[in-house]
């Protein structure tokens, strides 16, 4: 019989069997039953496991965010725990102290969950819904492009630059996602291009 286990799985019931089996080894069978009654669900056990990429710098470490809720059902999933994933080759589970306190940022007050707009001479931001944004976005790049792309250079020779509009790119991204957001922005000309990994 094949059994799919990962690392953590393993140490999980690793974890749970030891106490008993030991106890049994030594001829302990009813002490063993009474340790194995008594084993408690990990606290982690019942919660939803996402896996994602810690926010903060251009090393990527892989996280686990655990969270209890049942969003099909309705409720809200609430984030009670997050810890390197194990199973990651960037980090193989370690994670520094600003990726070891990524709950607190998940959960701070001030974080910024909607994006906001400034309107040209105003001096504050207003919510807008994402669709909203995206639209502002691709309408202000599409003007620009059409009013500044630069084809060809003093000699003729066709360039296609863009040089009026700038792209930052976020660091927690997969390589696949970098590449891709790589093609987007030199497919339209842009050459002012970065990525957070350099902030
Ligand atoms: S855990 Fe630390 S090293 Fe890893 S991506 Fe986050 S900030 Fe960078």
């Amino acid at each position: 019989m094949n059994i799919d286990l990962s690392r953590r799985g393993f140490l999980r019931l690793a974890g749970a069997g030891a106490a008993a089996t030991t106890l049994g080894a030594m001829g302990f069978g009813a002490a063993e039953a009474a340790v194995q009654a008594h084993v408690r669900d990990f606290k982690l056990a019942t919660t939803t496991e996402t896996r994602n990429i810690c926010t903060y710098c251009s090393v990527a470490c892989g996280i686990i965010l655990y969270s209890k809720g049942d969003i099909a059902a309705g409720e809200t999933a609430e984030l009670i725990h997050v810890e390197g994933d194990a199973d990651h080759p960037t980090n193989r589970g370690t994670l520094c102290p600003k990726g070891a306190a990524l709950k607190s940022f998940v959960k701070s007050e001030t974080r910024l969950t909607h994006p906001r707009y400034r309107a040209p001479g105003s001096d504050r931001w207003q919510e807008v819904s994402w669709d909203e944004a995206f639209d502002k976005i691709a309408r202000a790049l599409k003007d620009d492009r059409d009013a500044n792309l630069i084809e060809r250079n003093e000699q003729g020779v066709p360039v296609n630059r863009l040089t009026t509009t700038g792209f930052l790119a976020a660091s927690a991204t997969t390589n696949e996602t970098a590449w891709a957001t790589w093609k987007v922005v030199r497919s339209m000309g842009i050459v002012g291009f970065d990525n957070q990994a350099r902030v």
